[in-house]
This record gives C-alpha cells, structure tokens and sequence, in this order.
C-alpha cells in the first residue's frame, strides 16, 4: 500500500476512535488535502482514487457525525481495494474507458438511439426504458451506472449534481495566480513522458503556451496522455493553479482539445455525486451524451398555464440547464423548475386525496353548548384557550356530517388528551364507540389510567366527567391474557365497550365493533400508513382524530400534512414552569451526578437516557444495561435504580414504569423508549447521555418527560465527545422550548426523510425540493388548488400527461399518508 495512503488510513482510524469529531488532524480533516493530494499524487496513486478521496474529504468536515461515519467506512474500504502501486490502468479507471475518448466518439455518437423508437415515440418510450437499450452504454457501463442506482433513462436525467465548479473564466497565462481555479487555453509546446523510481511510475509533462507566457502541466501514471497530447495541439485545460519549485503549474488538469465541445472546461461543470468505480469525467461525459440528446424529446407535463403562472422554465429547458448550465441564471430557473414540480406533485396528491376523503359522508355527532359547559366545569383545571378551539374544531367536524379528518398538533404537555377526551364524549352521549391506539403499552396504559379517571363515574371523586360505567372502557395489548381479550371483544361486538384504549393490537387480532365512530391515533408519526386505515377499517367511515406532540414546521405540515384539517396547541397549561436546559462536556459528568442526588434529596425522581441498550463491540456510546449497574455500584450505591429498553417484554417494560410511577426507584435509567408521552409528574431531571445522537426534536420529546409537575425541571444534556460543533447545536435546545423552533431547525439540519421517519411516504421523490423554502410551497399549493378545482379528475386532455405523472410519483401504497 503506498505509504500516502497508509497514512491516510491511520488518521481515518484515529477519527473512528475518536467518534468522527473531525479532530485527528489538527483544524480538520481537510487541512490534510493540501500536502497529502499531492504526495499521493507524486506516490501514483490513480487519480480516480485521488479524487474520490479529495471529494470525500472536503466534504467531511460539513457532515453530521452519522454521515462522517459512513465516509470513514467507505474511505476505509477503498484504500483496503485499491490497486498496488504501478498498475497504471487501475481496476478503478476501466469505466474511462468504456466511454470513449473524446476524440473518437463526439463528432459520430449518437446516445439517443433506442432502438426501433421513432422520434416521437422516443421521449415516452424512453423515459423508463432500461439504459442499456441507449446507444453507448453497454453492460458494463450499465452495470457501473447500476451501481450509482441508476437504471432508467429517467434515473440518469434526474440525477443532479451535488455542485457545479464555474470554469467559465479564462485567463491568460501571464495573469495566473496561485491558487486560482481556472481554464487556461494554450497550446501545447512540448511533452515528454519519464519513468519514476526505477520504471514504477510515469510522470507525463507538458509545456503549454498561449501567447502570454509557458506553464508546466504534469500528469503522474498517464503515459498515453502523450499521444494525445501532440505539440501544436490547442487545449483547454481546467485545474488549480499550483506552485513547483517556485513556478506556477497545473497537476492532473481537466484537458480536452479545443475543438471538443467544452465539457469539462470553460464552463460551468456539473459535479455529481459518485461511487469509487465511476470517475467524474466520464460520468459527466455520458451524462452530456444523453443529456444533450434526451432533454429536448422530454414531453413536458405540467400543463402550460401552470407553467405560466408558476413563471417557470420548460422541462426540456430544466433538465439541460440544470446539468449543464450556461449561466448561474439558468441554473437557478431550472431549480425552481424541478424543485416546483417535485412539490406539486406531492401536494396535488395530498389534495386529492382530501377530495376522495370528503366525497364520503359520516354521521352527524352534535352536543349543546350547556352538556359541553356541564363537562369543563367537571375539570379538575380550567382548559387552556388553545385547548378551547381544538374543542371547538373538533366539534365542528364531529357535526358536520363528513369524517373528520384531524390533526391535533400540540407540544408535550399541551394537554392533547383531554381534548380527545371530549371528543370521545361526544361521542359516546350518542351511543357510539371510540376507539384510542397509542405506539406503545406504556403509552396506551397511561391514556387508559388518564382516561379512566377523568371519565368515568367514581362516587369518591368530584373530578370525573362520568361519561362512563365502570368496565365501559378497557385496556387491550398484544400480552393482555386471551381470556381477557375475548372478553373484550365481545364486549365491543355487544357495544358493552364503549372506549377501547389499545396499542396494534387493536388493529391485529379479529376485532370488530358495533359501532365504531372514533378513532383517535396517539403519535401518529410511530404508525404506518396501514395502521391507521386498518384502524379506520374497523368503522364505518368514522371520525379520524390523530395527534403528535411532533411539532412540524408550517411549511412541511402543508405539504405532508395536506389532507388533514389541522388544529395547533400553541400553549401551555398555566403554572408550568419552563425547563432549565444545560448541555455538559463528558468531563462534567459528575457534577450531573451530583446534581441529580441532590434532586431526589428533595424528593424528586430522575431520568438517565442512554443512546444503547447492550454496549456492541464497535460502539463507543454508552449503554443502559451497563451504566444501570455502574451507576448503581459506584455513583448511587444507596438509590433504587430501575431499567427500562426496548428488549424487556411488554410486560416487564410495564412494570418498571408502575414501580418508576410509585416512586419505587429513585432513578429510571433507560433508552429511548420512554421517550413518548410518559408522564411522570414528580420527576424533575432529564439527564440525556450521547445526546449527540439524537435529533432536537427527539431531545425535545425527552425533555418533555419532566416538568409534568409544579417543581423546577431540569434537562442536561451530555454529548460523546467534547465537539464545538455538536455543543453548538445541542445549545438550541438550552435557549428555547419551543417545540416549533427545535423541529424548524431539525429539519434544517436532517432533512425532511430522518425528521418524519422512515415510515412517512412520499419523501424519497424529493432531491431538489427544500421543505423549508415556503415560498415555494406556497406557490405549488396556491397552483395544485387551483387546477383541482378547475379539474377535479384532472379528465382534461392537457392534463393526462400530468395524471400518469402523478401516478408514478405517488406509486403503489404511498396513496395514504394521513
Ligand atoms: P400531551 O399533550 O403531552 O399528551 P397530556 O394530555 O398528557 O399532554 O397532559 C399533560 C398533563 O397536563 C396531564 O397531567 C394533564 O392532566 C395536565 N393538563 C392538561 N390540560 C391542562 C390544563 N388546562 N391545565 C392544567 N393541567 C392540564
Ligand atoms: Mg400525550
């Protein structure tokens, strides 16, 4: 292995231990580049494993701590698979030359001949068809371009690049300056191949002039660069401009001969994302190719007018200019082109499934005024404005005699349950069941103990809204005994149920109800989209009430949550007092420790969040199995300590929740499963371990587990490693506690799919497309209303294309999200 290389897998090693912190090297990773690129350089590395590697390292220092993981990995591995020294056609370089050189294909290729297409055939035979049926692209290079997951025409036109260098400035050679990245055109003087280190490796070197003065271009392990590269040959090449000997030079520059098309250089060049077997000059190569033949024979299918309207550029115009653009100008139109029609598509399905939703008719639930009034003066504490109008959405909907379809959005501790509460109420004064289904048995327990006591009948209370007998609601999950479960089932046949509280269980044995009119979803974003409609299934056409304590920024909420009415509690109970949050270096651990003693002390009780359950042999996160018995033995030898994760039984997890509700254990040391809707009113620490690893909004959900009761709550929040930038992230969550900002600045920092989940659909079709860009989505809104109300089938001729768009962007099971 060439020592460059060697040296490059230590500090790759030594940032793996250190848990990707971008410290190995002092400053960052990246100040490497400058003197390690060109030792490789000189060393004969092949300049396709250079690149790769160069690529990946600028990148590095940007990335979140889980990407820089996968890039030390794949970084790793290529250095482990890349050819010995001297092989001057490396494994790795082989896809150059499935594209031919330049010289021999531009003038005759023809990439856009499928086979037996006509022209206008073309542009819809084309789109899916397989790419090896183009002209050019043989097995192999199909298999290459497989390997980048591209398959299809379309895969390798919507395959953007991830940056675009601006070689459009040219200099002449006398006004060079070092650092500069430019194209140079000149001609080429003299060029001279040698053998380095006794015939391992070549330095090809040439001398190019353009009038204004000579510059020295090398290139290593490239010796049949010199046939090409003939004295007299006028050439345009495109690099950073480099110091030898105190000279100015280029090494290893983008080149073409000047009567190519300018791919590479002097212009503005794509940059596309890549695996190590394709280089960037012969992706970008094919991409021109197909690009510059298919682009053009695209139908269009967003209709004229919205075109218009939408002041956006056509699509043949949108998929040329967006890889290869002629100014910045065009490349931001064709932006905005692909971006809009990755929004519109989404939300014109959202639309219309809300159409499909309100063509169906429900039944009308109605209550007075005084019977609603008789319940709030029931209440243990007065409700919150926002609570008031969630009321009174929900009532309205309830009448209306079309299925509600809602989302009650409201931040941890808003007090959600009780507004569900009154819409089971309702509906229960009308003879009706409801049905409640929470993501986990700790959670559905919960909402049946809550449920239970605020509703039904109890001759020790004043407090309860006796809506129910007792037995009316129950309790059904996966391990309640089966005896009990065919209790209940007949009880919801016979309608003696009237409120089932469940988790899937609800949804996966043979349940069935008399009459089911409410199905309420806890946590939405933990179902799948089956889920919930299997639940609905269980009615007929019922009233659809979900609920999340994940704030969702506005813009993502339009566009996910289209076909939902939305209600949004934006205030908290009176007397809460907000959080104290604190983010900790690991050297400040103990004083955390100390801190939680003397919480409990004072009679209080303590969360410890571990980002593991079981320490892995890899992993250097801390773990909960393992720290419960550390912190027991050493830190609080004399406090009971509970364990909860994801691996106990149901029945064990439930356990431990009563004990830790008790006040039994003074502590619950746990992994993230607590971190839904538990409501613990006398804990009052959350303390968070590799905090790092965890979104703001899953941070936010942790600490909404405290401040449940009148005390002062804490949040300390503990990253892996002492990381300026991670602390810097963390410290959002230190200066606000509002749910809405956090899940604002998530989704800027995950993205959209890590935010909702891997579950929520409709995401993987969005590669331009910005959910935080509201102007846009705004726009696309404004327009898909537009045309379904104009269209509501979208029967008209110029919208078919549009149609059978729609259709395969939203595909098969992605036709429910509510
Ligand atoms: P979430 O919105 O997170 O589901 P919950 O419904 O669990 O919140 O309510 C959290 C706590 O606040 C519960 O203990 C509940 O009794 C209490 N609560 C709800 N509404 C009010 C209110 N208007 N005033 C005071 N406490 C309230
Ligand atoms: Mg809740």
């Amino acid at each position: 292995m060439p020592s460059s290389l060697e040296k490059l897998k230590k500090i790759l090693l030594l940032e793996s231990d250190r848990g990707f912190d971008n410290r190995a090297v002092v400053g960052g990773l990246d100040k490497i580049l400058q003197t390690w690129a060109s030792e490789a350089s000189t060393s004969g590395l092949p300049e396709t494993i250079l690149q790769t590697i160069q690529d990946s390292i600028e990148r590095y220092p940007s990335q979140t701590a889980v990407e820089r993981q996968a890039t030390v990995k794949s970084l790793l591995d290529l250095i482990d698979s890349a050819p010995e020294v001297g092989e001057t056609k490396s494994r790795l370089d082989e896809t150059d030359s499935i594209a031919p050189e330049p010289q021999t294909h531009t003038h005759d290729y023809q990439p856009g001949h499928v086979r037996a297409a006509t022209q206008n055939q073309a542009g819809l035979i084309g789109l899916t068809a397989n790419l090896t049926v183009l002209n050019g692209i043989g097995p192999k290079t199909a298999q290459t371009l497989d390997q980048l997951g591209l398959r299809t025409l379309e895969d390798l036109l919507y395959y953007f690049p991830r940056r675009y260098d601006d070689y459009s400035q040219m200099k002449p050679i006398n006004r060079l300056a070092y650092g500069d990245e430019v194209s140079v055109l000149a001609n080429v003087k003299s060029v001279n191949t040698r053998n380095l280190h006794g015939g391992k490796r070549t330095m090809t070197e040439a001398i190019v002039e353009d009038g204004t003065g000579t510059l020295r271009i090398t290139w290593f392990n490239q010796p049949w660069l010199e046939k090409s590269l003939q004295p007299n040959t006028q050439l345009v090449l495109s690099g950073k401009i480099e110091m030898y000997l105190g000279r100015l030079c280029m090494n290893n520059p983008d080149w073409e001969p000047i009567e190519q098309e300018h791919l590479h250089t002097n212009r503005i060049v794509p940059v596309y994302p890549l695996s190590a077997k394709v280089t960037q000059k012969s992706l970008r190569r094919m991409m021109h190719q197909t690009v510059s033949f298919w682009a053009p024979r695209i139908p269009d299918f967003l209709p004229n007018p919205i075109q218009d309207q939408g002041g956006l550029i056509d699509l043949n115009q949108a998929l040329m200019q967006i890889h290869f653009p002629d100014t910045m100008d065009h490349l931001h139109s064709a932006q905005e082109r692909l971006a809009f029609d990755e929004i519109f598509l989404l939300q014109l399905g959202v639309i219309r499934q809300k159409q499909a939703w309100q063509a169906n008719t429900a039944q009308k639930f109605t209550v007075t005024d005084e019977w609603l009034q008789n319940l709030y003066d029931q209440l243990p504490y007065p409700l919150t404005s926002a609570q008031l109008n969630a009321i009174a959405d929900i009532r309205s909907d309830l009448a209306s005699g079309q299925p509600m379809n809602r989302l009650l959005q409201g931040d941890v501790g808003s007090g959600k349950t009780v507004v569900a509460a009154m819409a089971i109420a309702t509906i229960a004064a009308n003879d009706a069941q409801s049905a409640i289904m929470a993501p986990t048995s700790i959670l559905a327990d919960q909402h049946y103990r809550s449920l239970t006591s605020l509703m039904t009948i109890d001759a020790d209370s004043d407090n309860s809204l006796s809506i129910f007998q007792p037995g009316e609601i129950r309790l059904l999950l996966g391990d309640t005994p089966e005896a009990e479960k065919r209790e209940i089932r007949s009880g919801l046949v016979d309608g003696s149920v009237k409120l089932v509280v469940g988790t899937h269980a609800l949804i996966e044995g043979p349940i069935e109800f008399q009459r089911l009119q409410l199905a309420v979803i806890d946590e939405q974003h933990r179902f799948g989209v089956a889920q919930r409609s299997a639940l609905r299934a269980k009615g007929d056409n019922p009233h659809l009430l979900v609920m999340t304590a994940t704030p969702i920024p506005r813009s993502l909420s339009l566009t996910v949550y289209g076909d939902l009415d939305l209600s949004v509690m934006d205030e908290m109970p009176l007397g809460r007092l907000p959080i104290e949050t604190h983010v900790l270096t690991p050297l400040e651990r103990e004083r955390a420790y100390g801190f939680v003693k003397s919480q409990i002390e004072m009679g209080h009780q303590a969360f410890i969040i571990y980002p593991l359950v079981e320490q892995g042999e890899k992993e250097d996160a801390l773990a909960a199995v393992e720290e419960r018995d550390r912190l027991q033995k050493e830190v609080f030898p004399n406090l009971k300590l509970g364990l909860l994760h994801g691996r106990l039984k149901a029945e064990e997890k439930d356990e431990v929740m009563n004990a830790f509700r008790n006040q039994e254990y003074h502590i619950l040391v746990s992994t993230s499963v607590v971190e839904v809707g538990v409501d613990i009113p006398n804990a009052t620490v959350m303390l968070v371990e590799g905090a790092n690893r965890f979104g703001l909004a899953q941070l936010h959900q942790f600490r909404g587990r405290v401040g449940r009761g009148s005390a002062q709550s804490y949040c300390l929040l503990i990253p892996d490693h002492e990381d300026s930038v991670e602390n810097e992230r963390l410290q959002v969550m230190a200066e606000t506690n509002d749910g809405f900002i956090l899940a604002e600045r998530d989704l800027e920092q995950r993205g959209p799919g890590d935010f909702l989940g891997t579950r929520q659909a409709g995401f993987a079709e969005l590669r331009l497309a910005n959910l935080s860009n509201v102007r846009l989505i705004e726009k696309a809104r404004r327009l898909a209303t537009q045309l379904v109300e104009n269209d509501p089938q979208l029967e008209a001729n110029e919208n078919a294309a549009l149609l059978s768009t729609l259709d395969r962007f939203w595909g098969s099971g992605r036709g429910d999200i509510s």
